[in-house]
This record gives structure tokens, C-alpha cells and sequence, in this order.
């Protein structure tokens, strides 16, 4: 039997999609060109929060507001489903200078984010004697273990996950979709659901109008320490450190417009363990394990297109979520589900419209 809806693209976005309409009753399979979870999702540092969130478009932070107060419930029904922890952890987060500190005090206020100017020595003893604002509500996920999770999630409702599998056409008229050619054959459903992240753009390039959704390579470190060398997100003009529970660091990252090249440069990985160390200068004694890149999918000012095609009656996309895809996956899952399921969507959809491209700036 066809299922209800086929999902193109099994990262984070597609895989929290599955779980929403699978939860809603839906018969669901997943097309994945790889193994689910390992571009984008995997490669992500899991901070549930915008760097400098004062400084983007309110259709960005209203969906990371959402997503990250919707996040412990939905990580522990996941986790309820899977059996696997995906290590949901609210470590704060301090950032430091320079920014707008009144500024980005009034919108902390405004969005009901607590926060405090503080000593950054509170935090990082070695540090000169710097105010910083400390964030004690923004948490975290270990990425690759919330698609674990996830994973387990989707197939113990019954979700197929084809890997593997690229999808090479959507076959169809200019208002319907027929089917989707695969290199494993054609495959029909109901409806037809793009959350192929940064290759979105290609998938739907037969229906225009085209989205302007495009790679942005993150370049990121990983160093394996000690539990208590760290305990908090830290961050200052552009670069974070991110603490997991079992001692690992991550450090990053870059947004690089080179296409769809993954490449890592020795350059970069320098540059990153120079700030990574003069921010914790205790991390020149840990080891540095990783280091990859991953492709955010780019899209103008950081907004997703979370719509039902303009002419394409049963073609939807949920794709385009740049930096903040897995802040935004929760609420991004449910409402594209409530377009497509015909209900009353909880917030002014408006931005998230399919609409002209724009350029990727
Ligand atoms: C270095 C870095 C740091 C980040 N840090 C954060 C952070 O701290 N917080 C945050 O919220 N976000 C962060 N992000 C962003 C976040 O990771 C992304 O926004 C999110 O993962 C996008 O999810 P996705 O499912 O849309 O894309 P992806 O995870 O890339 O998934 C898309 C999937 O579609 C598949 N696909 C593509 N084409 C086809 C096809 N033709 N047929 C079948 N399958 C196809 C791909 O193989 C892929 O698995 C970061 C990203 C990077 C790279």
C-alpha cells in the first residue's frame, strides 16, 4: 500500500516531521540518499538558541523561541519512544563582548529569557575582568544522539525510512504530483513533503517558483577533555564553545558560501584552536579528536519555507532552516504538519510562504 506521505530527506527536519504526522495517525516513509542523520543535523552543535538574537528578523526568533520552549516535551516523548537519551542538557550560556549590551538586554526582557551582566571570571577564571550576559535557560542537544533517538522514535510508530535511496525527479503536472523516480524505483504517496535541507533547491528545481535555499559550510572542532573543564555555552563574536556531559568540547564554527564542498582546511582548524584556546586556555592540554564541516541550508535573512507549494496541490516543503534548524525543529514540524493536515496553524504563517527567490545573502 502507498503510504499517506513521503518525506525527501531524512535529517532532523524530515525525521521530526515523520514523528509529528506519524503521531497524528499518518503512514509515513522517509526517502534518505544516505543514512538518515548524517549531513547538516549530524555535523550541528545543538545550541537551542540564536547567536545574538537581537540582531535577526522576528520570523527567526519567534520560530527558535517556540522550538526551544517546546523542546523538553518533545525530546522526552521521543526519548519515551526511542529508549534513547539524546542528552537534552540546560547549560546556559554566557556570551561575551562585544554587542549591544542594552539592546540585547531589552530583547532578552521582551522574550522572557532570563539573563544577567555579570563577571565572564565567574564562568571562566582565567579571563580578563570583562562583563558578559549570561543566559542560565538556553540548553542543548548532542545532535547525534537526538537523531538516534529520533530515529528509533519514527520506526517504533511505524515510519518507514528508505536509505540509500535518492530521489532523482518528482514526476507530475504543474499541479499535482504523480510520483517521485528514485534510484530505487518510483514511489507514490499522498503528499510529497521536501526536507532535503541545503539540496532542497535541486529537488524542486522543476517547480518553479525556485527556492533560494543554498550550502553554507560550518567548519567545527571537537576536543575530548574532562567533565568539569566546562560547563557552560560559551560565546564571542562568531565562535562558541560548546561542553557535552562525558567531557567532549566542540568549537566552532565558520559560514563559508563554497557550494556543496565539505572539505576541511588546516587553516581553519588553526584559526579555531587559537580562539577556541584563548577563550579556555586549559583546552591546550585537552585532545582534539574531530574536525568536519557540514552544509546549513542557507536561505535569506535565516528563514524556512515551511508552505504548501503556490500551484502544486500536493508538494509542501519544510526546508531552508540556515543556523537554526534543530532549534527550530519541533515547531517547524508541527506546523507544516497542521498546513498539510488542514488545520489552523498556531502562529501568522506569512514569512514562511513560498514566495520569489530571493538572494542568499
Ligand atoms: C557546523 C554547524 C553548526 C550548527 N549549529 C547549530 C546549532 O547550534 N543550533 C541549531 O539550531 N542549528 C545548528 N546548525 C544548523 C542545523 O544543523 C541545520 O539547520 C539543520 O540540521 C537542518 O536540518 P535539515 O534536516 O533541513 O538538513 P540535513 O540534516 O542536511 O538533512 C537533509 C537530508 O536530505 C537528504 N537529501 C538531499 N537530497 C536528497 C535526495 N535527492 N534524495 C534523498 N535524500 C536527499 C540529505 O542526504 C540529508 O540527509 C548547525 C549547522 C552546522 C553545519
Amino acid at each position: 500500500m502507498n503510504p499517506d506521505f513521503l518525506i525527501i530527506g531524512g535529517g532532523i527536519i524530515g525525521l521530526a516531521t515523520a514523528f509529528r504526522l506519524a503521531k497524528e495517525g499518518a503512514q509515513v516513509t522517509v526517502v534518505e540518499r544516505n543514512i538518515v542523520g548524517a549531513e547538516s543535523s549530524w555535523a550541528g552543535g545543538g545550541i537551542l538558541f540564536p547567536l545574538l538574537p537581537w540582531q535577526y528578523a522576528a520570523a527567526v526568533t519567534d520560530l527558535c523561541d517556540l522550538g526551544a520552549a517546546r523542546y523538553p516535551d518533545w525530546v522526552a516523548s521521543i526519548q519515551a519512544s526511542s529508549g534513547l537519551d539524546a542528552e537534552y542538557w540546560n547549560c546556559g550560556m554566557l556570551v561575551l563582548p562585544p554587542f549591544d549590551t542594552d539592546t540585547a538586554q531589552i530583547w532578552c526582557h521582551q522574550h522572557q529569557w532570563r539573563a544577567e551582566m555579570l563577571s565572564a571570571r565567574n564562568y571562566l577564571p582565567e579571563m580578563t575582568d570583562i562583563d558578559a550576559l549570561w543566559l542560565p535557560d538556553v540548553a542543548q542537544v548532542r545532535n547525534p544522539r537526538l537523531i538516534k533517538s529520533l530515529r528509533g522514535a519514527v520506526s517504533a510508530l511505524g515510519v518507514q525510512l528508505m536509505e540509500r535511496t535518492s530521489i532523482t525527479a518528482l514526476a507530475g503536472d504543474t499541479h499535482h504530483i504523480q510520483h517521485l523516480d528514485t534510484t530505487n524505483g518510483k514511489l507514490l504517496a499522498g503528499g510529497y513533503i521536501t526536507c532535503a535541507g541545503a539540496w532542497s533547491q535541486g529537488v524542486l528545481s522543476d517547480f518553479p517558483p525556485v527556492k533560494a535555499i543554498k550550502p553554507m559550510r560550518g567548519q567545527m572542532l571537537l576536543f575530548k577533555s574532562h567533565p568539569d573543564l566546562l560547563k557552560q555555552v560559551i560565546y564571542r563574536q562568531g565562535i562558541y564553545l560548546i561542553p557535552r556531559m562525558d567531557g567532549h568540547i566542540l568549537a566552532g564554527s565558520t559560514v563559508e558560501d563554497v557550494g556543496f564542498d565539505k572539505a576541511t582546511l588546516p587553516d581553519t582548524r588553526s584559526a579555531l584552536m587559537d580562539t577556541a584556546f584563548e577563550l579556555l586556555p586549559a583546552l591546550r592540554t585537552a585532545k582534539l579528536v574531530q574536525h568536519w564541516s557540514g552544509l546549513r541550508p542557507g536561505s535569506p535573512d535565516n528563514i524556512p519555507t515551511i508552505a504548501r507549494h503556490p500551484d502544486v496541490d500536493n508538494l509542501y516543503i519544510n526546508a531552508g532552516h540556515f543556523r537554526y534548524g534543530v532549534t527550530m525543529a519541533p515547531i517547524s514540524a508541527d506546523l507544516i504538519a497542521e498546513v498539510i493536515l488542514g488545520k489552523t496553524p498556531g502562529m501568522d504563517m506569512t514569512a514562511y510562504q513560498w514566495n520569489e527567490p530571493a538572494s542568499v545573502p
